[in-house]
């Protein structure tokens, strides 16, 4: 299986590509996951993506193409991969399309998660993260349950991703609509794209998505 998740930033395609992961053995490939990792770390690209991220702006197609060439060169990406975030330009499209083609592993599908941006803006100011287990919660619709607990026995330690500040979530949804939306039209006239609803509870969702998947993947 080798798939797309395309959708703004907080439509859900990383939750969904998590729990994919989990039912398919195919591993997510998250783009802003290993730059995050890469900022947590120090490195090099970590210092120079930082600034970018934290101003809800993109990394540069010629990097972001670096990193993904790496991590599908890894044994796990030979069982396929869920692209999560990754492309988010045409440039991007353009180049994954040419590696997938050298590799023989040409994509099998692109699911574009659709949802009202007024959702989006709610969903992503509510957003937390455990910054011990990397677990993602909502402050309203998916909080830690009471006496529930973080994989060190603790309770959950919650933090906000730093873009996604009011600001940052509009500065990031005006750089989808401009910058990836153009490859909701791209992979339609390439057959690849399939368009699931988006709204709705975590379960809801997973199950059009696989209903999405049984159309020939
Ligand atoms: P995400 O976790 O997917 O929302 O990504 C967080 C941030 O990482 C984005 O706002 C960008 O600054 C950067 N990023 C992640 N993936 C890409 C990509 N494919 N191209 C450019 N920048 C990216």
């Amino acid at each position: 299986m080798r798939l797309v998740l395309l959708g703004a930033p907080g439509s859900g395609k990383g939750t969904q590509a998590q729990r994919l992961e989990a039912r398919r053995g195919v591993p997510q490939v998250s783009t802003g996951d290993l730059l995050r990792e890469a900022v947590a770390a120090g490195t090099e690209l970590g210092r120079a993506a930082k600034a970018v991220m934290d101003a809800g702006q993109l990394v540069d197609d010629a990097t972001m193409l670096g990193i993904i060439r790496e991590r599908l060169a890894r044994p796990d990406a030979k069982r396929g991969f869920i692209l999560d975030g990754f492309p988010r330009t045409l440039v991007q499209a353009e180049g994954l399309a040419r590696l997938l083609d050298d590799i023989g592993q040409p994509l099998d599908a692109v699911v574009l998660f659709e949802i009202d941006p007024l959702v989006l803006e709610r969903r992503l100011a509510g957003r937390r993260t455990c910054r011990r287990c990397g677990r993602v919660f909502h402050l309203e619709s998916n909080p830690p349950r009471a006496g529930e607990f973080c994989t060190d026995g603790k309770p959950h330690e919650l933090y906000q991703r730093p873009d996604d500040t009011e600001e940052t979530v509009r500065r990031r949804l005006a750089v989808y609509c401009e910058r990836t939306q153009p490859l909701v039209d791209h992979y339609a006239e390439q057959g690849l794209l399939r368009r699931i609803d988006a709204d709705g509870s975590l379960d809801d969702v997973g199950a059009r998505l696989d209903a999405a998947l049984r159309e020939g993947v």
